[in-house]
């Protein structure tokens, strides 16, 4: 039995995929009741005033699953937490026609992060690099010397980097930035590279004759790569309306697009993001991070790009294609802390963060076929307003099957307004 592929999930009841997923996997008592509280009832009061400050109380959004994931030939289903309807059935849709193409093909780089200590006042910066760079043994053992349990799993110092951001000259001392390269092996790292950055940052000055200033990592985690490919056979494209072909060139159109105007870029990229953020949230990891390390990487070149781009592939098939930095961990940081986050991990089979970051990017690319091929056919509206018409009748004050209900009248009407499902409400509460 396929892992990732439920038929009719979407149209089964809560409670009927809460007992689908027991039958799949393994779930226990527990595990049920985290899901049948939600995932708001999974974290309580307590911990969550362990987790930040000030609080007063905890906030839901809905978990749902992508299905239909298929990643180097082994199947998935991927808890996604967003709030903006479709995003979840789109990527589920997507997925689907990859599968028929033979599922996602993705490799990662090492976990390898980047710590910057910035260096000021230096007098020389060429004589500063050179001996930053001919100690480098002695301060890659310092830095390791500050992490000894992450060596002891196997990672560590990789490499020392100096870069000159102000050459020392009459009018203006010298600026360097020493980036510090370690191996996070499962965790995101970023409290780890922190403290390697605070270990070493006062040699780094004395071996520069300068002071230390910020000691932090980077976000532009350009080392921490994951790449993403799927190939989408012609039939899997095909629609009522268009032809496979038409669809294919559609999206490579709109790929092209992207690639040529960055105000389309971003959209594209919030396409892609859409997936990302929903399983990153999901899996209790840090999305500001991710999105911060995405949209640097967007425009690494100095112009902002799209993360994914798309062609004709071998045989004709549509061949899509991303490559982003994928900084997140199934260890650290909240992915323990919180219970809903502890159960996403075990529905996706305990992941490592090399594993978890590849499928991550793989639900970003499924988001943004998902949207390309709407886009290239009758437009995003059609299937997002069917959806979108549910949050309108929501709003409007519908609740259990009502909601349903107003938001078929509101989809057959072409007419998803508020106004509108206040006035079919009212028909039903006169
Ligand atoms: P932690 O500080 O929680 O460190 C990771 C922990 O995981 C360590 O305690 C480590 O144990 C443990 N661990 C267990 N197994 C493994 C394994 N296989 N591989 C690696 N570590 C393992 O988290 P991070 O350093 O990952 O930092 C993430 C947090 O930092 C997030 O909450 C993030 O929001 C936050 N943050 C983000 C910033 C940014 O993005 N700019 C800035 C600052 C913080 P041991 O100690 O024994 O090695």
């Amino acid at each position: 039995m396929s892992v990732s592929r439920i038929p009719r999930f979407y149209k089964l009841s809560v409670e009927e995929r809460h007992v689908e997923l027991r039958g799949r996997l393994d779930l226990d008592d527990d595990d049920l009741r985290i899901l049948e509280s939600g995932w708001h009832g999974s974290l309580s009061i307590d911990a969550a005033n362990n987790m930040v400050e000030n609080v007063i109380s905890t906030h839901a959004l809905p978990l749902g699953l992508g299905l239909n994931f298929r990643v180097n030939d082994r199947d998935y289903i991927v808890p996604m937490c967003v709030e903006e309807p479709s995003v979840i059935a789109a990527a589920s849709n997507a997925a689907k026609s990859v599968r028929d193409g033979g599922g996602f093909t993705a490799d990662a780089d090492p976990p390898i992060m980047i710590a910057q200590v910035q260096i000021v006042g230096v007098p020389d910066t060429n004589v500063a690099c050179v001996e930053i760079l001919a100690r480098r043994a002695e301060l890659m053992a310092a830095c390791d010397a500050a992490i000894p349990s992450l060596v002891r799993r196997g990672g560590g110092a990789r490499g020392i980097e100096v870069r000159t951001l102000v050459a020392s000259s009459e009018h203006e001392p010298g600026m360097l930035v020493v980036h510090l390269l370690v191996d996070c092996q499962d965790a995101m790292g970023a409290n780890m590279v922190n403290t390697v950055a605070e270990s070493v940052a006062r040699r780094l000055a004395e071996l520069a004759g300068g002071e230390p200033g910020l000691r932090i990592l980077s976000n532009l985690a350009d080392r921490r790569l994951v790449r993403v490919r799927c190939l989408v056979p012609l039939h899997a494209l095909e629609t009522k309306n268009f032809s496979g072909e038409r669809v294919r060139d559609g999206v490579v159109a709109a790929s092209r697009f992207a690639e040529l105007d960055p105000y389309r870029a971003a959209t594209h990229n919030k396409g892609i993001m859409n997936g990302v953020d929903a399983v990153v949230l999901a899996t209790g990891n840090d999305w500001r991070g991710v999105e911060a390390g995405a949209h640097a990487y967007a425009a690494r070149d100095g112009r902002y790009r799209p993360l994914a781009i798309w062609r004709v592939g071998p045989g004709g098939m549509l061949q899509g294609d991303l490559e982003m930095p994928m900084v997140v961990g199934t260890v650290g940081g909240t992915t323990r802390a919180h219970p809903g986050a502890r159960l996403v991990m075990k529905l996706l089979g305990h992941p490592g963060a090399a594993e978890l970051g590849m499928l991550i990017a793989s639900v970003g690319l499924a988001s943004n076929l998902s949207a390309l091929r709407a886009l290239a056919c009758e437009g995003i509206q059609r299937g997002h307003m069917s959806l979108h018409a549910r949050s309108v009748a929501m709003n409007a004050g519908a609740s259990g099957a009502l909601v349903e209900q107003v938001a078929r009248e509101l989809s057959e009407l072409g007419d998803v307004r508020l106004e509108r499902a206040v006035a079919i409400m009212a028909r039903y509460t006169a």
